[in-house]
């Protein structure tokens, strides 16, 4: 898959694809990252991609032109069949689970990170065919957003986590429960003043995994309930789970 990148700051890119357990889905092209620079499809001398907006205001404004001549050239750069047009913006759908399952499994796209006030909207409206949020926070451009997006997408390819059950167990996983991830540890045995539980220690498989699924209930539960609800309505919780909930373990 192939991921154009519409960016003012493209050099914020390079640490982010070449480091962590994703440095070999970007370096390989499995999940292919391409950069390109909005500035050099800017106007005149000072290449200038922003101007003031209409009706006064504060800020600067993405001009139409340099976006859509910058987009064009990443669309046809990729050949094919016309990609989807992201842009990351606070209107946008928040980025969650199924969408970055659905974006894993896909072609790829144009991401295009927005800066200043954002972009023009004749732009948005005649090329964009999807706005991502991260939340309900105002970041100040969209490379941010375009590298969670792509890490998440990177880590969900065959072979990019050295051991391929650590998807399974992840949080908001469908296929195991849909519940947050339990809480992990490691060695030393104690540290300062705390134990690891018990049971880790014992050796007993299945204890562990129930103590495991029981943290994952627990855990949801306190800090999303809704994920609970959802998973009993898929039918993804037994008498066994239920019971733990009710001890409000
Ligand atoms: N004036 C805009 C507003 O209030 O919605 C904020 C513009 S922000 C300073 C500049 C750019 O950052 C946006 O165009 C967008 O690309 C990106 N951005 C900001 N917050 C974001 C979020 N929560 N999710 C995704 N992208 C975001």
């Amino acid at each position: 898959m192939r991921f154009d990148v519409i960016t003012l700051f493209p050099e914020l890119f390079g640490p982010f694809l070449s480091s962590g357990v994703t440095r070999r889905a970007f370096e390989s092209k499995q999940v292919e990252v391409v950069l390109w620079n909005l500035r050099d499809h800017g106007e005149g001398k000072y290449r200038r991609v922003d101007d003031r907006p209409f009706g006064g205001g504060p800020g600067m404004v993405m001009m139409a032109e340099p976006l859509s001549a910058c987009l064009d050239q990443a669309v046809a750069a990729r050949g094919g069949q016309a990609p989807p047009v992201v842009l990351f913006s606070p209107a946008g759908d928040v980025l969650g689970h199924s969408a970055v399952q659905g974006w894993a499994s896909g072609e790829g796209a144009v991401l295009i990170c927005g800066r200043y006030e954002g972009l023009d909207q004749r732009f948005v409206d005649a090329r964009v065919t999807h706005q991502v949020s991260l939340g309900d926070f105002v970041l100040s451009g969209g490379e941010i957003a375009a590298m969670a997006l792509l890490d998440a997408v990177a880590r969900l390819q065959p072979g990019v986590l050295a051991d391929p059950a650590s998807h399974a167990q992840d949080s908001f996983n469908p296929e195991l429960d849909g519940l947050l991830d339990c809480p992990h540890y490691t060695r030393p045995e104690h540290w300062r003043d705390q134990p690891v539980p018990d049971v880790l220690m014992s050796g007993h498989h299945a204890q562990v995994e129930r103590w495991r699924r029981d943290q994952r209930l627990r855990i949801t539960a306190q800090h999303r309930p809704e994920l609970i609800d959802a998973a009993r309505a898929a039918g993804r919780l037994d008498a066994t789970d239920e019971k733990s909930l009710l001890k409000k373990l």
